[in-house]
């Protein structure tokens, strides 16, 4: 339904599972009700430092994420419709409720409406509408089953799977087929050929042979097979099915790269030919796959991953018919079901957010129609979100504090005292390359050819889908986009991207409790300024390092300046590795590294920032904290958060992010600013004799 770019450093939270976040797995309370449904008029109110969100009881010095956030985690247990429960969690659900009046109110066919407000209204009105989609249950099905059923030799594959992967939008299906830049060549888009096919979250789920993973195969197993008797077929042969698309994703999974492996751009950059990616799967008619998918004749590719392809040409070889079509059944009602009737959406939700994730409860029906509507029509909602939440005032008080935090930067660039001036100075223009993107893109994407009908949610779902994929597919061959986003205006979530070396901070992350205009500089800079500095700093950790000022992966490094920075960056590394976080799994630090990295950077950055923005001001005290203390624990409470324990498994296997309480803890024992500042000893748990120092 959503394709990132294969590089795109989406940060402070993981967008695939925004409600998802880390957190002592033994301090999250026990269910409790859902929140409140009912919309919002306005946003409500939360200050960016609150001193009940603190406990007064835990040493600063000892754990400072206790410290700061033990009062919220206490207040703020779960809702049973999430997986975890965080300040960004929160926030997020605050402006989908306030979304949800708005298009509550959108919906009402009776009022005067512009195009695109009739658009999102009408498509939030045809998904609300339980009783039509309980009505028509897995009909909207048969017309896609029909087309795998139809198949009558592998011949047929590339026809029906492009159809297949327009209709879904997701590279689930076998493999992933999309545009991107061009590694070498930012200015170009073209066309990337990648590893997919996968029903569960990463290749780990499938080879990994501990009691737990090898318990959820079995589980997930039993879904796939659930899910085959919901389309009919018998129990008998429901579980040979199963058995079936088991084989086939693991072995998808056993070609494909880890998330480590992933990390390095070097690993996914093989450029081919029509030719030789022909040659690369010689069972598979490329130019039959293309012309199907619309774009016509290619002779540029990025096959990211080529032995995931030389397997995919051996399992097309090798596995029959009948199990490609079983195979790709699957997926069909697998990438359906959320918008199918309740035996669908039951049967998924129990699988992938109970039984993964730990959920007790299916999100009521308006949350998922919001996030519907945001994650395909987003622009068109976001443009109503920005109308009514953000101002032209903070933008230019965000794009202030962006470039203070540039300019602290630039200013810790020209100190460094380990980094050669050749590689300093391209570390300069690579910097001011670096394009800030606030609040909103300034031009709206135009979705009128997304067909919308009232009686029509799943028409509508394939509708705008295709759309999206069309949209995306039609940028191969053609110069890069720079005005472009690639998440909505109300995502509480910011990103950088290497190969646009842009910065990009979405209205839904400016506002209380992460930027609050109502408080003083210093929880400000502590929380959204780190935030800035964060996405910043990705431009200059282990994966952004290696693209230049113009975003095309080109080592700009004298070897000896990188073996500096890889000397710097394995501190972290070996730092991180040593933090448990559920049970017996740590940290897989490698997985972290650029995160843990950006959060240092940032932090440091943030400081610079605040320091020069207030040189000579007297300092004021308020709530009985300094403003050095208020920096830190302004920074601490945009992390607050409670995980449940099978969330917090997901999240170690597949989040490049490090829970909450080490994105704090982590930091503060690398900044004797903090030490200072709460007067620690060298030898509490919140100091460290040698700090680790980046950036
Ligand atoms: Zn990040």
């Amino acid at each position: 339904m959503y394709r990132m770019p294969v590089l795109l450093l989406v940060c402070t939270v993981f967008v695939a599972a925004i409600e998802a976040r880390a957190a002592a797995a033994d301090a999250a309370p026990a269910a409790s009700p859902a929140p409140e449904a009912s919309p919002l008029s306005a946003l409500p109110y939360t200050p960016g430092l609150d001193p009940h969100a603190m406990d007064p009881s835990a040493d600063a010095c000892v754990d400072f994420y206790q410290y700061s956030c033990g009062g919220w985690i206490k207040a703020n247990p779960i809702p049973a419709d999430q997986a975890s429960w965080s300040v960004y969690g929160k926030l997020q659900t605050d402006n989908q409720r306030f979304l949800w009046g708005i298009l509550a109110s959108l919906a009402d066919p009776s009022r005067q409406r512009s195009a695109s407000e009739r658009l999102i209204g009408d498509y939030f009105a045809a998904c609300m509408d339980e009783t039509a989609v309980q009505k028509r249950g897995a009909a909207p099905l048969r017309g896609w089953l029909a087309l795998v059923e139809r198949m009558h030799s592998k011949r047929d594959l590339p026809a029906v799977l492009s159809a297949l992967q327009l209709a879904s939008g997701s590279g689930e299906m076998f493999f992933d087929f999309s545009a991107d830049q061009d590694f070498a060549d930012a200015t170009q888009v073209i066309a990337f050929a990648g590893a997919g096919g996968l029903g569960l979250p990463d290749r780990d789920y499938y080879t990994r042979d501990d009691a737990k993973s090898v318990a959820l195969r079995q589980q997930y197993r039993a879904h796939v097979a659930h899910m085959f008797e919901l389309l009919g077929d018998t129990p008998a042969q429901s579980q040979r099915n199963a058995d079936t698309v088991l084989r086939i994703e693991l072995a998808l999974a056993q070609a494909s790269l880890t998330l480590v492996e992933r990390r390095d751009p070097q690993n996914l950059y093989h450029k081919l030919d029509a030719r030789g990616l022909q040659a690369l799967t010689p069972g598979f008619d490329w130019n039959a796959y293309l012309h199907h998918l619309g774009v016509g004749a290619l002779d540029s590719f990025n096959v990211t991953e080529p032995k995931f392809f030389q397997a995919l040409e051996q399992l097309w070889r090798t596995e029959s018919l009948a199990d490609l079509k079983t195979y790709l059944r699957w997926h069909v009602a697998h990438q359906a079901a959320p918008y199918l009737s309740a035996p669908f959406v039951n049967a998924n939700f129990e699988f992938y957010s109970h039984t993964l994730r730990g959920v007790p409860e299916l999100p009521p029906r308006w949350k998922r129609c919001v996030r519907l509507v945001d994650r395909q029509l987003g622009e068109a909602l976001g443009r109503e979100f920005v109308q009514r939440a953000f101002s032209a005032e903070l933008k230019q008080k965000t794009l202030h504090m962006t470039q203070q935090i540039e300019q602290a930067m630039q200013d810790d660039l020209e100190q460094l005292t380990w980094m050669s001036s050749d590689t300093r100075q391209q570390a300069l223009e690579k910097l001011h390359g670096i394009a800030n993107k606030i609040g909103y893109p300034d031009k709206w994407r135009d979705y009128s050819t997304v067909r919308v009908r009232r009686d029509d949610f799943f028409g509508n779902v394939i509708s705008a889908s295709l759309f999206e994929s069309h949209r995306l597919l039609a940028k191969i061959g053609k110069p890069v986009e720079r005005d472009e986003w690639q998440i909505t205006p109300p995502t509480v979530d910011a990103y950088y991207d290497p190969q646009m070396n842009d910065i990009n901070f979405p209205a839904g992350v400016l506002q209380p409790p992460l930027y609050d205009p109502a408080m003083d500089d210093a929880p400000n800079y502590g929380n959204t300024g780190g935030t800035i500095g964060h996405e910043l700093t990705h431009a200059f950790d282990d994966e952004g390092r290696q693209f230049d000022a113009h975003g095309n992966l080109r080592d700009w490094w004298t070897e000896a300046d990188a073996a500096e920075f890889n000397h710097r960056a394995q501190c972290v590394v070996d730092q991180y590795a040593e933090y448990t976080v559920v049970d017996e799994l740590k940290i897989n630090s490698k997985l972290t590294e650029g995160e843990d990295i950006a959060d240092l950077g940032g932090l440091v950055l943030a400081w610079m920032a605040w320091k020069a923005q207030t040189a000579g001001a007297a300092p004021q005290p308020r709530d009985g904290f300094t403003p050095e203390q208020r920096f830190f624990i302004g920074y601490a409470q945009w992390a607050c958060e409670n995980t449940r324990p099978d969330q917090l498994r997901v999240q170690t296997l597949t989040d490049p992010h490090s829970p909450g309480k080490y994105r704090v803890n982590g930091v503060m024992v690398n900044m004797p600013q903090f030490a200072r500042a709460f007067s620690c000893r060298v030898d509490q748990p919140m100091a460290k004799q040698t700090p680790c120092r980046v950036w």
